[in-house]
């Protein structure tokens, strides 16, 4: 069996090869697919809004499909999901409204922030444990370059008094 191509929007997977590719991305269904999963992070509301400038699919109400798919010009909203979608406008307006109600009857308080953080705030382990000593850190080349000759300066290991010369307590970054 050969490679097999999956895709994330249709939860199907066929034999991979152009013309598959071509043919599956092309067709209505998988555009269907494509544009669900995406009309899922548009808010309600712009989504709403979009569709409501487009006259109603008069292909998709009588037989439920429409060879257009995705780039067609006519609105596939159904009324029951335009209803949903008032519907969850209306939920998020009220929701905002109850937070910011919250909000107002118990103001945030500074001293509550910094207990909180003080209490997030893990005690800092000591730095010096992490160090690694270079002294001892053995450089080799990997097994595919050992036998290539002329390797330029970059890809060779450094010598070792180059890494015991460095001091990393000095080192700032700007
Ligand atoms: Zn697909
Ligand atoms: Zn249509």
């Amino acid at each position: 069996m050969g490679k097999r191509y999956y895709c994330d929007f249709c939860d199907k997977s066929f034999a991979d090869n152009p013309t598959n590719r071509k043919n599956h991305l092309k067709g209505v269904s998988h555009q269907r697919m494509r544009k669900l999963h995406y009309s899922f992070f548009k808010d309600p509301s712009s989504l709403l809004a979009e569709e409501s400038t487009k006259k109603p699919c008069r292909t998709m109400m009588t037989s439920g499909e429409c060879p257009f798919g995705e780039g067609c010009k006519y609105s596939h909203l159904t009324e029951d999901r335009k209803k949903q979608l008032e519907q969850q406008i209306l939920q998020e307006k009220a929701e905002s409204v109850r937070k910011k109600r919250k909000l107002e009857e118990n103001p945030p308080s500074i001293e509550d922030w910094l207990a909180k953080r003080a209490k997030a705030k893990k005690p800092e382990s000591p730095r010096t444990e992490l160090k690694p000593n270079l002294a001892q850190l053995a450089f080799s080349l990997p097994p595919t370059l050992l036998g290539v000759t002329n390797l330029p300066p970059s890809l060779l290991p450094p010598p070792p008094h180059v890494w015991c010369s460095i001091n990393l307590e000095q080192e700032e970054w700007g």
